[in-house]
């Protein structure tokens, strides 16, 4: 084991879970057992929520100017240990250092929006009659839950931790089982920059301890990212338990591309996007609607595919299983009549063959109601389908039960808009792979892809992470008392 048992992290310890039982935590890289990660209890959360309730009565009552400078310091933080973090989101996740590198850049920013958050909830006061007035302040919910999955070790936490702290409660993160490591790093900046005991805790598990969060009484909010199946059962257990819920699940984004879009931006645009983290992005690329005739386009795909080198510019997916079941799909598809143009099945990289690669791969003449164009795959494939007007287009992005993300590749401005109005999905690309909006714009999808109301970064998260005090205040209009007399 290259490191260290992963333990939980309680009211600013990191402390050993009430079980022996764990699980290995593999490096998708080159099959490194890199660590094992215990699978706490019950117990385990309720010590957590305990630490995290004594903490919320200080931290609640921290002027959030100060509570800020905790994550300035964090945000230096991440910047200097920026390569290591790096290192480890790769080793433990699979993909490139670039990639992993990138993931950090974004937590920086997600920090920086937070400790931009005093300016964005100033509230609101006006005298509404004479002597009196009402006035509304945003102030923090408590203990607060955040669930995450295993394809953005360092960044999708992150998504949380800055701004549900910042605005004043305190936080137990329960990280994906495969990808634990970044967390406990997270955990130990958040303490060097100042940050009180208890107010980050991290309790570490599978489903037992996602299970006893949604049912805790302790716990008056949760965040969930993670597969679609997964967010419909916190969804469901923690509204049943009268939580607030925000679950964002899992997506099947679709680009459009139509005749007149720039040929070699649009396939660089394509390629990066259902390559890039090995296709294990919420916002990958993983189905293409071609309009009319866009042959010259696909072939420029192709050769951009085919510069893509698993082991180089190329991560791995995150275990066996997935490299399994991807490939599963690219067979059940050649096998109903689409042709693999670029074909990235059984995929080894010499001296690391214990990796779980799986090459870009590129299939045309997708049928809609075939698997590769229905379901979510999370990896380096993209399935594309041919239609005629972009109406048909739009009516196969429509048709997909997900609504994360969509792009369309045009010069035509008109055509452009005619798709961001129509397409039903919650974060749309014009000429853009990868829409993902940066800071301070939010976050967050649509229909199967997001259960539960507003976005889980940027602005809409100050909805999420706070409730509204609104109060009515009366003085004698009349004051002016002379307290001398
Ligand atoms: P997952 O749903 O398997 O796991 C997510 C979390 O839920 C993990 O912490 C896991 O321990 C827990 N979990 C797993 N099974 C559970 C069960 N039966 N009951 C309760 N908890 C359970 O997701 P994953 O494989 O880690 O991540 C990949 C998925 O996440 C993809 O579907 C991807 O699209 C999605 N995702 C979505 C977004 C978004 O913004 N919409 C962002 C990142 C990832």
């Amino acid at each position: 084991m290259k490191y260290a048992p992963v333990q939980n992290f309680i009211n600013g310890q990191f402390v050993d879970a009430s079980t022996d039982q764990t699980l290995p935590v593999i490096s998708p890289l080159d099959g490194t057992v890199l660590s094992a990660v215990p699978m706490s209890s019950a117990k385990d959360l309720d010590a957590a929520v305990r630490s995290a309730k004594i903490a919320f009565q200080k931290w609640a009552h921290t002027p959030i100017k100060e509570r800020v400078q905790v994550l300035f310091r964090y945000r230096h933080l991440l910047e200097k240990d920026l390569q290591e973090l790096a290192a480890l989101v790769s080793e433990e996740n699979g993909k490139t250092m670039g990639e992993a590198v990138a993931e950090l850049e974004k937590c920086i920013e997600l920090t920086e929006f937070a400790t931009s958050l005093p300016q964005l909830v100033t509230g609101e006061v006006l005298e509404v009659s004479k002597g009196v007035e009402c006035r509304t302040e945003h102030v923090p919910l408590g203990v607060v839950a955040s669930i995450v999955p295993f394809n953005f070790p360092s960044m999708v936490p992150n998504w949380t931790i800055p701004n549900a702290i910042a605005l004043g409660n305190c936080m137990i993160i329960k990280p994906s089982e495969k990808v634990p490591l970044s967390v406990g790093r997270l955990a130990l900046l958040l303490k060097e920059a100042g940050l009180p005991d208890g107010v980050f805790n991290v309790v570490n598990g599978d489903s037992t301890i996602v299970n006893a969060i949604c049912d805790h009484p302790g716990i008056a909010a949760v965040s969930f990212v993670g597969s679609t199946k997964v967010a419909r059962i916190v969804y469901q257990r923690a509204t049943h338990h009268y939580k607030r819920c925000l679950a964002l699940g899992g997506a099947k984004n679709h680009l459009l591309v139509l005749p007149d879009a720039k040929a070699d931006m649009t396939a660089q645009n394509v390629a990066a996007s259902m390559s890039g983290c090995a296709g294990q992005r919420c916002m990958a690329a993983s189905a293409m609607v071609a309009v009319g005739n866009v042959d010259h386009i696909i072939q420029k795909i192709c050769d951009e595919a085919k510069k893509i080198v698993p082991g180089q510019n190329l991560g791995a997916v995150i275990n066996k299983e997935s490299k399994e079941r991807i490939e599963h799909y690219i067979t059940e598809a050649e096998a109903q009549g689409a042709k693999i143009l670029v074909d990235g099945r059984h995929t080894t990289v010499a001296g690391k063959e214990q990796g779980t690669y799986v090459g870009p791969t590129v299939i045309d003449y997708v049928k809609p109601d075939m698997a590769v164009a229905k379901e979510e795959i999370f990896g380096p494939v993209i399935s594309i389908m041919r239609t005629n007007t972009v109406d048909e287009a739009i009516a196969i992005e429509n048709a997909n039960p997900y609504g994360n993300a969509a792009s369309v590749f045009t010069q035509n401005g008109g055509m452009a808009r005619y798709v961001i109005d129509r397409a039903s999905a919650g974060m749309i690309g014009v000429n853009v792979g990868v829409p993902v909006p940066r800071e301070p714009f939010s976050f967050g999808g649509w229909n199967e892809s997001k259960f539960g109301v507003g976005d889980i970064t940027g602005k809409s998260s100050i909805e999420f992470w706070t409730k509204l005090k609104k109060s009515t205040v009366k003085w004698n209009p009349e004051a002016g008392i002379n307290w001398m007399s």
